[in-house]
């Protein structure tokens, strides 16, 4: 299998995942193919931090806001 082809499905496939919107038969194909794949693998635990810091980041921008009103 070529490995951009392999990248870029599965990159697609972490990004629906982190959204929270993944059927189960993609969760599990995503998955196997993580514990096979370093490179996804890899990839896969840097877009999980980046994703997680921007959500903090918001949680901590939206206070201030609330407490004007
Ligand atoms: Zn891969």
């Amino acid at each position: 299998m070529d490995k951009l082809d392999c990248n870029k499905e599965i990159i697609q496939l972490m990004h629906i995942y982190l959204d929270g919107d993944i059927s189960m038969d993609d969760e599990a194909k995503l998955r196997k193919h993580l514990e096979d794949c370093s490179d996804c693998q890899k990839y896969f635990h840097e877009l999980k931090r980046t994703i997680t810091l921007v959500k903090s980041v918001e949680q901590v921008e939206a206070l201030p806001t609330l407490l004007k009103r």
